[in-house]
């Protein structure tokens, strides 16, 4: 299935420069989401997942379908200030701006197995802030997988090392 017509592009969104891949007629459409899920779960199912972790929002939306499908747990990390309980904490750059992100302490076992799940890999800030999170509580980031990758933006750089799944690439 040809994915990449169920991606909206908006120029110029959410400011001027920035060409935004919107990811939400993919998530609209069943088979597509189904189709992309169902990529992200065999990339997955050999690697022994004990955990899935997403950013907030749209890493939510990647993540819990693929939990589900492998019967595992989902953890959010979320900006500072939404989590509930006590949590840690790192800081970091995106493409357009600066934010903390943060995830429950008790959220990862050591030695846990996670999968990292996110719509979109650009400069790989986000990610990058939620590897040093899982690894932080002594998780073990197995693999990490995206529908986009902006490959001009070079954020696999920044994931050196890692096992990375994108299912699109512009
Ligand atoms: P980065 O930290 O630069 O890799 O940015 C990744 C995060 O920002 C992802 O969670 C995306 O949801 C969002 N993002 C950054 N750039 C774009 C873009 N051009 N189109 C859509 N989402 C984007």
């Amino acid at each position: 299935m040809d994915l990449k017509q169920f991606v909206a592009i908006v120029p110029d969104y959410p400011k001027e420069g920035i060409v935004f891949k919107d990811i939400t007629p993919l998530m609209n459409n069943g088979e597509a989401y189904k189709y992309a899920t169902d990529q992200i779960v065999d990339f997955a199912k050999d690697k022994q997942i004990d955990l899935i972790v997403g950013p907030e929002a749209r890493g939510f939306i990647i993540g819990c379908p693929i939990a589900y499908a492998l019967g595992v747990g989902f953890a959010p990390v979320r900006k500072e200030g939404k989590l509930p309980r006590e949590t840690i904490k790192v800081s970091y750059g995106l493409e357009y701006g600066k934010d903390v992100l943060t995830i429950h302490k008790d959220a990862i076992k050591p030695g846990q197995r996670v999968l990292i799940t996110d719509d979109l890999l650009a400069t790989g800030g986000t990610i990058n802030a939620t590897i040093q999170l899982v690894e932080k509580l002594g998780g073990v980031v197995a693999g990490i997988a995206f529908l986009v990758e902006l490959t001009y933006l070079n954020g696999r750089k920044k994931l050196d090392g890692y096992d990375i799944l994108t299912l699109m690439e512009y």
